[in-house]
């Protein structure tokens, strides 16, 4: 078989996990099979990284960011490598442009637009073990890009599509998708299988277990995958195309997503282009912002709400001054940050009434308010205040049974 695995920041976070590592492809080296490992930089090296910046740049230039933070994962490669090759394992290192990967559009968010095997394929018919960097690659120009934090993970999904893998495993230092962050419920489950459709909703609303754009990818390119520890053997979560016997399971999952900042613009004129205009300049200065909720217009002016990360909170509010003369003399922009987003997914809700109803019952009945809700066809999403987010997510997470009930 061949195998790709994608080992995250903790499980190379220090020699001994290191060690770890190069032990247990040593062991799927000598059941026979072909292995490809991707990995990520040690863990806190890439936040370290930032900082390092940070201290000597306000803005540091996002061209340099990636010829920064690509060094992250250029130290981890060669030090796994050399772990293996002191067990006496064949093995290469061999960083994203010498993988093949190319990507596309901006420094430090950049996409995967194809990847070329020929060196990887080259090394593993040699019989070695290859290690790819995560989480980089380069560009058109030759320049080099990042993918994004937790990019590592659309590393390895697109290296296993591109070399067809037989097996590609995420090993990561939890046993796999939990129905809730375990660190934060305690009494959360450990799913079997989840479909892509929901992992991809709950690593868009916070799960970190995988970044979205991976699971975005696996879905499009039909990656099966599997998620699992990196510090034993128990079986994981497979993440795999929806079947019918998923949909019995009205939520799979509940997500937090903290540091969340709201933006009203109230006084907007009730004519057409008003929300292309506030939307537009958001959009140019390349911010994403998340809910979006409009009230019905009032008197004849309508009011826009919508949430992002306490980080843009400055950016969008820059951004939309100019754009308020624009809306004519009564709009007005407020704020709040200090919020968080409480999210439940699951495919069965396209078949199960009320369960919005449910999760509002059970929020209340915790005393915790809502402030924004929002909701699309596997997800309900509402915001709460930041400081009740994790109360919110145990009661959310206990009213749907997800402690309890089997998978
Ligand atoms: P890696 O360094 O391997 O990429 P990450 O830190 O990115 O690992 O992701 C693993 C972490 O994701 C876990 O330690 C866990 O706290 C967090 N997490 C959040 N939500 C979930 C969930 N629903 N299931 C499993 N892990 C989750
Ligand atoms: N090292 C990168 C990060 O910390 C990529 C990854 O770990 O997946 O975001
Ligand atoms: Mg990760």
């Amino acid at each position: 078989m061949l195998i790709v695995q994608k080992y995250g920041g903790t499980s190379v976070g220090s020699f001994d996990r290191i060690r770890n590592v190069a032990g247990r492809i040593k062991s799927l080296r000598e059941d026979g099979h072909q292995v490809a490992v991707v990995v990520s930089a040690m863990g806190g090296v890439t936040d370290k990284l930032v900082t390092m910046a940070r201290e000597l740049c306000d803005e540091p230039p996002e061209r340099e960011m990636d010829v920064l933070l690509s060094t992250g994962e250029q130290q981890s490669i060669a030090l796994v490598t050399m772990a293996l090759r002191q067990l006496g394992v064949e093995a290469v290192s061999i960083t994203g442009r010498q993988a093949g990967m190319k990507t596309s559009g901006s420094h430090t968010r950049a996409r995967i637009e194809a990847i070329d095997p020929t060196l990887s394929r080259r090394y593993l018919g040699e019989g070695k073990v290859v290690i790819v960097a995560g989480f980089q690659g380069v560009n058109e120009e030759g320049l080099i890009q990042t993918l994004g934090r937790g990019g590592s993970d659309l590393s390895a999904i697109a290296f296993a599509s591109s070399v067809r893998a037989d097996l590609c495993q995420v090993l990561t230092d939890v046993d796999g998708v939990y129905t809730a962050d375990p660190r934060v419920v305690r009494d959360a489950r450990k799913l079997p299988e989840i479909s892509y459709d929901e992992l991809l909703e709950l690593a868009s609303v916070g799960t970190k277990v995988m970044q979205s754009r991976s699971v975005e990818f696996a879905k499009k390119y039909g990656v099966k995958f599997e998620v699992r520890s990196s510090l034993n053997n128990n079986p994981g979560t497979i993440v795999t195309e929806e079947h019918e016997a998923m949909e019995a399971v009205v939520i799979r999952g509940v997500s937090i997503e903290r540091s969340q900042a709201r933006v009203t613009i109230t006084g907007i004129p009730d004519e057409p282009g008003m929300s292309a205009l506030i939307l537009g300049v958001l959009g140019e200065a390349e911010i994403n912002i998340d809910m979006i909720i409009s009230n019905t217009a009032h008197d004849g002016y309508a009011r826009h709400s919508f949430t992002m990360h306490t980080n843009d909170l400055g950016r969008v509010q820059a951004a939309l001054k100019p754009v308020l003369s624009d809306l004519g003399g009564e709009a007005n922009l407020e704020s709040e940050a200090g919020i968080a987003k409480l999210s439940v997914v699951g495919i069965g809700m396209r078949s199960h009434s009320g369960v919005a109803a449910q999760m509002f019952k059970a929020l209340g009945e915790g005393g915790i308010n809502i402030g924004m809700i929002s909701t699309s066809e596997i997800k309900i999403s509402v915001t709460v205040e930041e400081a009740r987010i994790e109360d919110a997510a145990r009661v959310v997470h206990s009213a749907f049974g997800l402690d309890t009930a089997p998978a």
